[in-house]
């Protein structure tokens, strides 16, 4: 039975890991993602460091982020584009701090082995 825990939730976005399924999933703006852990490490890297260059359009959906499977893009403008990396970068650190509660022996009865 799937328990998703939430790792960041807010208007911007949501991003929740099962454990019984281990995988993520990502909500942002009328898409609802699933990733396999090294799916999501992958979309997060790209998301994070890809060089899109400078748009002086905001409005333009030109942030084309490519999503597991090949057949499928997120088209996005640099504004939402933003909102996805802040949403991302969140969760990353959500799962960083049970990562070093757990290293320092600290349970939080939700520790998420990446590895
Ligand atoms: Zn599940």
């Amino acid at each position: 039975m799937c328990s998703q825990r939430i790792l960041h939730n807010t208007s911007r976005g949501l991003v929740s890991f099962c454990d019984e399924c281990r995988k993520f999933q990502l909500c942002f703006g009328t898409c609802a993602i699933q990733f396999e852990v090294g799916e999501f490490r992958c979309f997060c890297e790209f998301v994070q460091h890809h060089d899109f260059g400078y748009s002086a359009e905001v409005n333009i959906k030109d942030k084309r982020i490519p999503l597991p499977g090949d057949f499928t893009n997120l088209l996005l403008t640099t504004t939402e584009y933003e909102s996805l990396k802040i949403v991302l970068g969140s969760a990353l650190a959500s799962l960083q701090i049970e990562q070093m509660l757990g290293d320092m022996g600290i349970s939080t009865n939700r520790e998420t082995d990446l590895s």
